[in-house]
């Protein structure tokens, strides 16, 4: 998962879904630039476009995208259903219900 940010390259998707609340993403095409932080460091430049969720900086947003990585994580199948389903209701609301560490 990704939080709403993909960076594809340059033409190679019409649209993308958010991968968190499933939205179509605002899109930015035709980037030239690094797209990760190990790529500017080697100097690769491609080109590419830049997918973001218009809600992947609010908090609703971030918690839901944290629990479906924690349902990822946990070996549990029971705690897992538990993440996904208060990820899915938080996606519904769009309200957060635990304030949570924006830095984490
Ligand atoms: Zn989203």
């Amino acid at each position: 998962m990704s939080n709403g940010n993909f960076t594809p390259d340059a033409d190679s998707e019409k649209s993308m879904k958010c991968d968190v609340c499933d939205i179509d993403m605002e899109v930015e095409r035709g980037i030239f630039g690094s797209t990760s932080f190990a790529s500017s460091m080697a100097g690769k430049k491609v080109k590419y476009d830049h997918f973001k969720c218009k809600f992947r900086d609010t908090d609703w947003h971030l918690q839901a995208y944290q629990l479906f990585k924690e349902a990822e994580n946990t070996p549990s199948g029971i705690l897992s259903g538990l993440l996904e389903r208060e990820a899915a209701s938080i996606i519904i609301s769009k309200k957060a219900t635990k304030q949570i560490n924006k830095w984490f």
